[in-house]
């Protein structure tokens, strides 16, 4: 019986003549041959666990199509999102700006002086392409950049306060998310945490208390994703600066996000500047190139010319040195803040954050009127005020009014339709609220609604 059954799938040459075949067959036979195997093998497996439907061969020969484009492209691919959120962590936090990936393709293309002096015509120093552009935007003595804000936390934790002490109030013994947690990259550097305060109250005094001459540095952590709201008292940078030059021991902020500039003006509000945070004294200030600086992934520290030095110097920082790639991208991107004007336009996280609610509405509205066109007979599109989050742990409180578009699916479910944008090419990642699916325009790039309206003619079907 089972037997029979296999006997009755097509042939591997007859399922690769089908029609839908052809055109792949021609342009790469060997790959289409092992595909089709691989689907006629998984069914005769099929049949031997019990299975007795069987499918009709134009069904095999689109299973077929979809392993070979799905073997051709990449693992690693470029998605639509559609979701609002802007630093989306799970979807790669920030894009870059033009100028930052046409960096990355030169310096990855042909050589570079890397690390060759041009002037001196002798070794160069990697850092020394954005310890420049770092002084003069946040107004640091020294720079160093390593490959990520949690590879700088540990590298000037190990180099700064290594088999000393580090105090920190309670209320900043945070998790960030994808496992960076305060605590363990402390035990992790080989610091001993000194935790001071409560969780919702920490004073000067606190502090004061805890130093002695085992105190190496005192420790700020900005809390990113989380916030203590109520009866609450977090010490100030400037008193915490205070208490650390009464006794002489460094205080490092690990801000996390940072700013370059301030949106104030924009609506967006209750991030510092690294400037301002420089400017209060701090000693060391680490922060990401991925979050709301909106570059490559990388985690830069400013400050004192003696502490960077240290940090530079130490073993750790050859394990977590930055690739030229991301430095390229990085340089380039630094060197858009110069003009802040052209910075927010051209940098795309900043863009995204600063997009006034009736652009989005302009946007949502043509995006539905294309979406009416090709989809009116398949679901019921609607314009949608939403919010859109900032993401990657930055101003978590912050609601960006925004719009989008609704839709409901009329033959198959939302959860359907969910899943079925995720395997478009390119994918779309979007949201469910309320039975519809919700396409949020804030994130949408340049050119992505064209793309995004032949993603939904596909998952919606004929
Ligand atoms: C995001 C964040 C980190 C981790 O930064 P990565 O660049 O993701 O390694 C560390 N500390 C704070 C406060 C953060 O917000």
């Amino acid at each position: 019986m089972k037997n029979d059954l296999r006997r009755q799938l097509p042939s591997i040459n007859q399922l690769i003549e089908y029609p839908l075949l052809q055109g792949l067959n021609r342009e790469d036979h060997n790959l289409v041959v092992n595909c089709a195997r691989g689907v006629v093998n998984k069914w005769r497996q099929k049949i031997g666990n019990g299975q007795t439907d069987l499918p009709l061969i134009s069904e095999l020969a689109q299973e077929v199509k979809d392993k070979y484009l799905s073997t051709k492209c990449t693992n690693l691919r470029r998605v639509i999102n559609a979701t609002g959120t802007i630093l989306h962590t799970n979807l790669g936090r920030a894009v870059l700006s033009k100028k930052a990936t046409e960096a990355i393709i030169k310096v990855s293309k042909h050589y570079s002086n890397l690390e060759y002096d041009l002037l001196k015509g002798k070794r160069g120093n990697r850092y020394d392409h954005v310890t420049g552009l770092l002084q003069e935007l946040t107004g640091c003595e020294a720079a160093l950049v390593v490959n990520n804000n949690a590879a700088a936390v540990l590298l000037a934790l190990s180099a700064l306060a290594v088999g000393r002490e580090t105090v920190i109030s309670r209320g900043q013994l945070v998790e960030i998310g994808g496992s960076f947690r305060v605590p363990e990259v402390m035990a992790q550097s080989g610091t001993r945490l000194v935790e001071v305060g409560t969780t919702n109250k920490t004073y000067p005094r606190d502090y004061e208390a805890a130093i002695n001459p085992e105190t190496a540095l005192i420790l700020k952590v900005h809390p990113s994703n989380y916030r203590i709201q109520g009866f609450t008292q977090e010490v100030s940078t400037k008193e915490l600066v205070e208490v650390g030059s009464r006794w002489g021991i460094p205080v490092m902020e690990d801000l996390g996000s940072g700013f370059l500039i301030d949106l104030n003006e924009y609506g967006i509000s209750g991030e510092p500047t690294v400037q301002d945070e420089i400017k209060q004294g701090l000693d060391v200030v680490t922060f990401s190139g991925d979050k709301l600086l909106g570059g490559p992934q990388a985690g830069i520290i400013v400050g004192r010319r003696d502490l960077i030095k240290e940090m530079e110097r130490h073993p750790l920082n050859r394990a977590l040195r930055i690739d030229k790639m991301t430095l390229a991208a990085l340089e380039a991107t630094l060197q858009i803040y110069r003009n802040p004007s052209r910075a927010i336009e051209e940098i795309p996280t900043l863009k995204a954050l600063i997009t006034k609610k009736e652009v989005l509405y302009q946007k949502a509205k043509n995006l539905k009127e294309l979406a009416n066109d090709k989809l009116e007979t398949r679901a019921k599109i609607s314009l949608i005020e939403i919010n859109s989050k900032v993401g990657g742990g930055a101003l978590p409180l912050t609601l960006l009014p925004s719009w989008g578009i609704a839709i409901k699916p009329i033959s198959m479910g939302v959860d359907e339709l969910l899943e079925k944008l995720r395997k478009t090419n390119p994918p779309v990642l979007s949201r469910i609220r309320e039975e519809n699916l919700v396409i949020d325009v804030r994130t949408l790039l340049p050119g992505e609604d064209i793309e995004l309206i032949k993603a939904l003619v596909q998952a919606l079907g004929e």
